[in-house]
């Protein structure tokens, strides 16, 4: 062969490629081809480097595979950069979108403009106020109860205080804690903190919060706030609940340089979302439980209600693949307790 017809068989290659790809993650990229599916969703997270989110995001991306052309933008923590990407879909005549807000209070705006656009939008994992959910009837949300999650947690724990009665190591008979908080405002963060207290609690188990603090759902400032925390009260605590698996992960470095997780030094941790991190921690026994937070299905099901709306149908269980719809517009999963006997139990 000569070089010119091995340059164009490369060339057409490489066109066959990128025609075949399924998904552009590129910022304002040209986008759509033959092979894709002709409806084009965009799919906007508050924070591309969110760990829970990537799951969610990718089981997303599986189940679209070339059913629809979808393009992803990440939001950089910005509300203004959210909504910068959502005027450029619109713009670019997307025919329905996927939001996880950066701010769960702030959807009223994107309401309006998809509504103005005719664009309908399906949010995710941060729930948007009931009343802005009632402003059109092409909005939709798909997420988990956070009350399950907090409650099932705090089962966990109080599981294993029953189990283990050297864990009230000052034996006053009161579960003192420490709690690692994500983003304040965030359904999530305040619930599972509330109900995560109050299932100890109804346990039968008396509890005093030696700490509170908010670590944005960051491993990194997990493991600054419970070296604060650490400093402050040292051994007297007893327990440490995060409202997610990431700032848990941060504490048990945080723990683990204070000589915690060998020659019998324990002190249980709880996250919630069950990472592929998460489990990995749990096989090593250093955290004692999680949570399930179902990404596989919110993926499935967030694709699933896009696709029916993008194709102007009015979604029933039927045409989004089963799942069942709360009051027209809520698609919720159901979470799940994962511990070292369950390990692999994540669906
Ligand atoms: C997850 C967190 C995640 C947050 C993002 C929560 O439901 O548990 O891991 O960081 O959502 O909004």
């Amino acid at each position: 062969m000569n070089k010119r017809v091995i340059g164009l068989l490369i060339a057409v290659i490489s066109a066959a490629t990128a025609s075949c790809s399924p998904m552009d993650h590129s910022e304002g990229a040209q986008i759509g081809s033959a092979v894709n599916g002709p409806r084009k969703i965009g799919f906007l997270v508050y924070n591309s480097g969110d760990a829970y989110l990537s799951q969610a995001q990718n089981a997303f991306a599986g189940v679209a595979g070339y059913k629809a052309t979808v393009n992803f933008k990440d939001s950089q923590n910005s509300q203004q950069i959210q909504n910068k990407n959502i005027d450029d879909y619109i713009d670019k005549k997307f025919d329905a979108l996927v939001v996880n807000p950066v701010d769960r209070t702030a959807t009223s705006i994107i309401i309006d403009k998809a509504k103005r656009a005719g664009v309908p939008v399906v949010f995710f994992n941060r729930e948007p106020l009931p009343d802005d959910m009632k402003k059109w009837n092409r909005i939709y949300y798909v997420g988990a109860k956070a009350e399950q999650s907090g409650a099932m947690a705090g089962e966990i724990m109080a599981d294993y205080f029953k189990r283990h009665p050297d864990a009230d190591k000052n034996k006053d008979g009161t579960m003192q804690y420490v709690m690692l908080k994500g983003q304040p405002g965030h359904q999530d963060a305040e619930i599972r903190t509330k109900y995560a207290v109050k299932a100890v609690e109804d346990a039968g188990i008396k509890v005093e919060k030696l700490a509170e603090d908010t670590a944005g759902w960051d491993r990194n400032k997990g493991r600054d706030k419970m070296a604060a925390f650490l400093s402050t009260y040292g051994d007297r605590i007893e327990a440490v609940f995060s409202n997610n698996d990431e700032m848990a992960l941060g504490a048990i470095e945080a723990l683990k340089r204070r000589g915690y997780f060998k020659e019998n030094k324990y002190i249980p941790v709880v996250g919630v979302d069950a990472t592929p991190d998460a489990i990995k921690a749990l096989e090593e026994g250093t955290l004692l439980g999680t949570v399930l937070n179902d990404a596989k299905n919110q993926g499935r099901a967030l694709f699933n209600l896009a696709l029916a709306l993008a194709n102007k149908q009015t979604p029933t269980k039927e045409n989004i693949g089963g799942y069942e719809l709360t009051d027209g517009k809520y698609v919720w999963t159901a979470y799940k307790k994962i511990t070292k006997d369950n390990l692999y139990d994540t669906r």
